[in-house]
């Protein structure tokens, strides 16, 4: 999977996001997506985005 991710930061505006961390899960794989520029991020389970969370 890529470690880049084209979708727009809802803080900042930024176009791509890079992924800071991922974790083979029962559920899943859980990836965590952060926003270089700005302290935005998300958790993607298994392919589908959950809520915003701190990064
Ligand atoms: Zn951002």
């Amino acid at each position: 999977m890529s470690m880049e991710r084209d979708d727009e930061c809802p803080n900042c505006g930024e176009v791509t996001f890079y992924r800071a961390a991922s974790t083979t899960l029962h559920l899943g794989e859980k990836v965590k997506w952060h926003c270089p520029n700005c302290d935005y991020g998300f958790v993607q389970i298994d392919g589908i985005d959950t809520n915003a969370i701190e990064a």
